[in-house]
């Protein structure tokens, strides 16, 4: 039996669909999202703030609003720490803490 491990701090996001199209940019359609990074090998993920990844990608240059998820999550350059293997996907995902209300607010004030 493994030993129970605490739920990473990604794990309860709710997954925003995306394609292989989707860009680091789009976060602005989903105001108020994350972005997800999850392992494809186990379940561990965790979220980071998308802003902070694309102004990241600026400094380093090496993207910018139209570089697509898959790769920034090509990019990642260590290992999942639960299972040890680097098979990330990358997609937005709405925090637990947002509630419908909070979501709605968010996208009338983008709106504005
Ligand atoms: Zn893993």
């Amino acid at each position: 039996m493994p030993a129970p491990r605490p739920p990473a701090p990604g794990s309860t996001a709710r997954p925003i669909p995306a394609d292989a199209a989707t860009a680091i940019g789009d976060f602005a359609r989903y105001p108020g999202c994350r972005l997800l990074l999850a392992c494809s090998a186990c379940s561990w993920s965790r979220t980071y703030n998308p802003e902070r990844v694309l102004r990241r990608l600026h400094e380093l240059r090496t993207g910018g609003h139209a570089t697509r998820l898959t790769d920034v999550a090509r990019r990642v350059g260590w290992n999942c720490p639960a299972c040890g293997r680097a098979r990330w996907r990358m997609q937005f995902a709405w925090p637990a803490t947002l509630t419908e209300s909070e979501a709605r607010r968010l996208a009338a004030r983008a709106r504005n």
